[in-house]
């Protein structure tokens, strides 16, 4: 027999939990449903900034698990499980593992995104042995060691600050001319002596057999013991399969109230258009969404 739900939150980075929270604090009995550890992108994040509250930052493994506590505190429960297919029934929504199916009026996707691949050779055999995205978690490992980071956005720069703590120098492998991070993020890079920019350079290979030994770019090989890759991230929608239109940027589409074009499904965070890719405006649109589902679930009306 299906476990049945006012709600069921596919996801849980920030954008669920929060919406695993306000969905709960508004009377509605709610389980999110996320494929590993609660926390997202966040969760490896060793200082958030930005987010409302905390003036010095705040890193993602204390942010997600106090969220986490918060939303379980007031209803909402938690299910380790990866949503493969969304399945209509009539008015409601399943959403089947192989233990149990859980059965909802409405569903919030939250289900974010992921870092992209380099997709070059050795990138693969070597994750885990000097391949990585968490430079939190790794850069106590890489003390007074060389390091590469590859792209140039917020990510990779925020990411390179962070193992320049650790590392004896890092280099950030930036494809474009310019690095496309934010100007506060520049500035930063600009003047820290242990992080050096290689603009214009595409990496080509990941050395090493067991180990990360070094890079191969636009021909010459560069000795390191770490790669980090913020290369931009791709919206978790797979399990979407057809059953709503994506956005140019694979992202779901929504309206003001996050509804999808589809009645009954409503989209929070970075996996939906127009997401301003912040963990405080993620946030924001869970509470949103969970707010909009209740009045759905209240009136049973769309548009
Ligand atoms: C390196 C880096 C640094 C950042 N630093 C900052 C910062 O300093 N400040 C800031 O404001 N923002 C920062 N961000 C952005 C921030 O991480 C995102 O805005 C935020 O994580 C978005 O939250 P989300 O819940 O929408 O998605 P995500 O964090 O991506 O969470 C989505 C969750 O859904 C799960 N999931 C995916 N598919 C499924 C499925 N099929 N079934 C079930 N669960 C699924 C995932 O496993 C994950 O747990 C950073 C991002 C990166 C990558």
């Amino acid at each position: 027999m299906a476990k049945e739900f006012d709600i069921l939150v596919a996801g849980g980075g920030i954008a669920g939990l929060t919406a695993g929270l306000t969905a709960a604090r508004l009377g509605r009995s709610v389980q999110v449903l996320t494929g590993d550890v609660l926390g997202g992108n966040l969760l490896s994040i060793e200082k958030i900034e930005g987010f409302p509250g905390f003036a010095d930052g705040v890193a993602g493994y204390e942010l997600c698990p106090i969220t986490q506590g918060q939303a379980a505190e007031a209803g909402a429960g938690f299910a380790m499980t990866e949503v493969i297919e969304l399945q209509a029934d009539g008015a409601r929504w399943n959403v089947t593992d192989p233990v149990e199916t859980y059965s909802a009026g409405a569903v919030i996707i939250a289900t974010g995104a992921s870092i992209k691949e380099l997709g070059v050779p050795g990138e693969e055999a070597l994750r885990g042995h000097g391949v990585s995205h968490c430079a939190s978690c790794d850069a106590p490992l890489l003390k007074d060691k060389v390091v590469a980071v590859v792209g140039g956005g917020d990510s990779a720069a925020q990411e390179a600050l962070t193992l320049a703590g650790a590392a004896s120098s890092v280099t950030i492998y930036c494809r474009e001319d310019a690095l496309i991070a934010k100007a506060v993020y520049q500035a930063r890079i600009e003047a820290h002596a242990g992080i050096d920019v290689r603009y214009g350079t595409t990496i080509d290979k990941i050395l090493g057999d067991d180990v990360v030994t070094g890079i191969s770019a636009g021909g010459a090989d560069m000795e390191c013991d770490g790669v980090f890759i913020y290369i931009g991230l791709a919206p978790n929608t797979g399990f979407l399969n057809g059953l709503l239109d994506l956005g140019a940027d694979g992202r779901v589409p929504v309206d003001e109230d996050l509804r999808s074009q589809v009645p009954g499904l409503f989209a929070a965070g970075c996996v939906r258009t127009g997401s301003a890719g912040q963990a405080a405006s993620s946030a924001g649109d869970g509470a949103a969404a969970a707010i909009a589902a209740d009045a759905y679930l209240e009136g049973g009306t769309w548009r």
